[in-house]
């Protein structure tokens, strides 16, 4: 058996966030329950009909453009990309050919070939019984497809790629991206090769989630090395992936470009982007966030292990209000990690119990953040507080006092405590004072079931040492 170098380039499409469609009004949102509910002559594709950029849309890829450091479009425009097929009613797609509003740029160390915008096609339903039926509510959705040069050369390197690429795309809030709903959809070219020049390339569709991209590149590795293994040739085609048997499988050859006749749209006004006046950069760039790379970087030097901030940064509105409560500390690393250590444990679980939690209130949280800090509660106490602070505009101070839980710290307050469980418990003082150092555990716990759980032991340790000695 060879050794054969696998490279892969990886194709994305994904819908944008907007409230109407790419070229017309309709309602841009493709999974309404009702079919057909969001169409009009425009994206039926009725003749005589003018369609009419959506301003947000471009606005949204120039972004992706800004966060992958690309070099953005001076001059665009919009093509006919022609076929025949019943999910497009006009008779051909407007994408963009030779003029794509982003070229080159860099994600999780792949370079980008480019990022144009189109309009995503009708939904086929082919188990509607006799014939199959359409949905046109996608139809003209405003869709964006990113392209790689073929630098990858593993499945996991690709997986992670397109991971990646969710989470910008989620960060910068142009779409939610989401595999399963078909709003990011993958497509892998994959070739073998044990020469200096690349191999037959293979184009595999369908990969709605992360793992069937990496499997399915698995696959094909594998398939394509064996066949050249047994002198075999690889076709060039589009094959489809079968997640329950885990194979591609044949399901065309491959269209060449020149079949779909590109041309500039004629019923579209190119764009002589003098991008700094018509679309504002600066203004984009000053909408753009923080990106997942610099909150990496800053949550590490907080203190943060990598898993916590994996894990605050996937969650765009835990971020967010994560942010806003290190802004009350500060940036003070030991309250910053404190409160990284909620979020990611009682915090998230409570999200995952399905509780809607309210992220506006970040003060609250900061405030009991704070006061588990200042020991003024006890972690104990904490939890049961937290859902009461996240689901409602409570003062914590105010709340812990009024159920009686700031926790005793002073001297004033711990003293008579002390004393008392000192005088009842002779025997155990004296052997705490003979070197058992079980004992003040022992004493600790008398002074807390006195207090009522209110005492705050480190104090209590502290102080028995202290009147012991
Ligand atoms: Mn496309």
């Amino acid at each position: 058996m060879k050794t054969y170098t696998p490279t892969i380039g990886i194709e994305v499409h994904a819908e944008l966030k907007t409230k109407t469609k790419m070229f017309c009004n309709s309602k841009n949102e493709p999974t309404a329950l009702e079919p057909n509910s969001h169409v009009c002559p425009v994206c039926m594709g009725h003749p005589g009909t003018l369609p009419v950029i959506n301003r947000t849309a471009v606005e949204h890829v120039l972004k992706v453009g800004l966060a992958l450091k690309s070099e953005l479009a001076t001059y665009t425009e919009f093509d006919r990309k022609n076929y025949f097929y019943p999910d497009i009613p006009k008779g051909y797609q407007i994408s963009q050919y030779l003029y794509p509003l982003v070229k080159g740029g860099v994600l999780h160390g792949v370079d980008i070939t480019r990022v144009h915008l189109e309009e995503d096609t009708a939904r086929s339903l082919h188990d509607q019984g006799d014939g199959s039926v359409i949905d046109y509510n996608r139809a003209g959705v405003p869709l964006m497809e990113l392209v790689t040069e073929p630098v990858i050369h593993d499945a996991k390197t690709a997986g992670d790629f397109a991971r990646e690429l969710q989470l910008l795309l989620r960060t910068i809030g142009v779409s939610d991206a989401n595999m399963e709903k078909g709003e990011m959809r993958v497509e892998a070219n994959i070739s073998v090769s044990d020469t200096d020049t690349f191999g037959t390339k293979v184009e595999v569709k369908n990969l709605n989630s992360f793992k069937s991209v990496e499997s399915a590149i698995e696959f094909e590795i594998k398939r394509q090395s064996a066949l050249l293994d047994e002198g075999g040739t690889v076709v060039q085609e589009t094959r489809g992936w079968d997640e329950a048997k885990g194979k591609t499988y044949s399901q065309r050859v491959k269209e060449s470009a020149h079949d779909y006749r590109y041309f500039p749209d004629p019923d579209l006004p190119k764009l002589n982007m003098q991008l700094s006046d018509s679309f504002s950069l600066s203004r984009l760039e000053e909408e753009m966030p923080m990106l997942p790379n610099n909150k990496r970087l800053k949550y590490s030097e907080l203190g943060l292990t990598i898993e916590q901030s994996e894990l605050i940064i996937s969650n765009i509105e835990i971020d967010n209000f994560f942010r806003e409560v290190l802004q009350e500390f500060a940036n003070d690393p030991s309250l910053s990690k404190l409160a990284a250590n909620y979020i990611t444990s009682d915090v998230l679980s409570l999200l995952s119990e399905n509780k809607r939690i309210d992220t506006s209130y970040p003060k609250q949280f900061a405030t009991l953040i704070t006061m588990i800090n200042n020991a003024e509660i006890s972690s104990r106490v904490a939890k049961d507080l937290l859902s009461e602070v996240l689901f409602s505009q409570v003062d914590p101070k105010k709340l812990a006092s009024e159920k009686g839980l700031l926790q005793a710290s002073s001297d004033d307050d711990l003293l008579p405590i002390v004393a008392l469980v000192i005088e009842q418990n002779e025997q155990v003082v004296s052997e705490y004072r003979g070197g058992k150092e079980s004992a003040l555990q022992f004493l600790v716990g008398q002074g807390m079931k006195i207090s009522k759980g209110s005492a705050n032991p480190t104090a209590l340790i502290k102080l028995f040492k202290r009147e012991i000695n």
